[in-house]
């Protein structure tokens, strides 16, 4: 009858593990969505500018996934957050400017935002669920 309770001890397991469940799954999705942000402006427009920054963001989102998987603290995650953060906002003005490049993955960009923005509250806010 109590099925719920293995899925809520499981869960609760995963958010307090020592690798950090929110920060974690964030960078995931951030890692995942910005590859498929990538694979939609590069079909879309092929090589050039547009599809070199979109791959740009997917390198450093995994990079930033792989550094948190391994446990990083916050100080040594910093300066690959920062490049994600770099990258981001840089493709941030350029499909807020509509910038045609971007206009059939403005959605897919919008997916990398709630990533970004679950990664950075994250990063950057102490009452997260990200443990060192
Ligand atoms: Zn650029």
């Amino acid at each position: 009858m109590n099925r719920i309770a293995p899925i809520l001890a499981a869960a609760l397991m995963v958010a307090g593990c020592a690798t950090g469940g929110g920060l974690g799954m964030a960078a995931s999705h951030l890692d995942s969505s910005a590859h498929r942000f990538y694979e939609e402006v590069y079909y879309g427009r092929g090589t050039g500018h547009a599809a070199d920054d979109a791959a740009m963001l997917a390198e450093a989102a995994t990079d930033f996934s792989q550094a948190v998987d391994r446990g990083r603290s916050r100080e040594e995650l910093q300066p690959s957050f920062d490049r994600v953060a770099d990258r981001y906002h840089h493709l941030r003005r350029q499909v807020e400017s509509r910038d045609t490049r971007y206009s059939d993955s403005a959605l897919a960009f919008e997916r990398v935002t709630d990533a970004y923005l679950d990664v950075d509250r994250a990063m950057n806010h102490p009452d997260s669920r990200y443990h060192e």
